[in-house]
């Protein structure tokens, strides 16, 4: 079903869409000031990815711009992912994967329990950054961004997986597309996809070619 035209017509106001990994990443973008290139990397139930390259959104040719999740990592054990392929990293160390190694019930429990220095978390947690960190490596080299937000889930227990993350990303990155690149954790958590749905709308309500045709 179509989202916008109902929304439009029963609110009388232009209605905007996008993806949340996306309306995140513009909201982080917001809140490091001066970054034109910036990747955000969500790391929740599944995994995905929103790039600002060159100060604006990538969304790509159909808006598939930034699936990471469904990158295959090598020596994945054979687990089959939601998309119908074996071993993407997202089935391999996202959080419902990491549900079903854990004796936590959900990501809070999980985060819980990494926040209380339980040993077998934070190795689960530093493995699975590992892992991630392998494929973020490769966007690295592509697109040489600034800055590699990490927002998600776990946001407030997640030094293990940062830790892995930054691990494999220095050991798999170009010198020159990691000398001054910073890895860190989301500026604004959960008001991330807010601010970017905000952002979004300025953006294209104060668009020369809005204003232009403006009444
Ligand atoms: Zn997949």
């Amino acid at each position: 079903m179509e989202v916008v035209p109902p929304v439009s017509e029963r609110f009388g106001v232009p209605v905007f869409l996008d993806n949340e990994v996306n309306a995140a990443a513009l909201g982080e973008h917001q809140a490091h000031p001066g970054v034109r290139d910036l990747l955000f990397v969500k790391i929740s139930t599944g995994i995905g990815a929103g790039l600002i390259a060159g100060g604006r959104i990538q969304r790509g040719a159909l808006g598939a711009a930034g699936e990471i999740g469904h990158v295959p990592v090598p020596d994945g054990g054979g687990h089959p992912c939601r998309c119908g392929n074996l071993d993407c990293v997202e089935a391999v160390a996202g959080g419902t994967a990491l549900l079903a190694r854990s004796p936590a019930a959900d990501l809070p429990g999980l985060a819980a329990l990494a926040r209380s220095g339980d040993a077998a978390t934070v190795a689960l947690l530093r493995d699975a950054g590992r892992r991630i960190g392998e494929v973020v490596a490769t966007a690295v080299n592509l697109l040489n961004p600034a800055v590699v937000v990490l927002g998600g889930d776990l946001i407030g227990a997640d030094e293990p997986l940062i830790a892995g993350l930054r691990e494999a990303v220095y050991q798999r990155s170009t010198v020159l597309a990691t000398r001054t690149l910073r890895i860190e954790p989301s500026r604004l958590g959960e008001s991330a996809g807010l601010t970017g749905c905000a952002a979004m709308v300025l953006d294209r309500i104060l668009a020369p070619e809005t204003l232009d045709t403006a009444p």
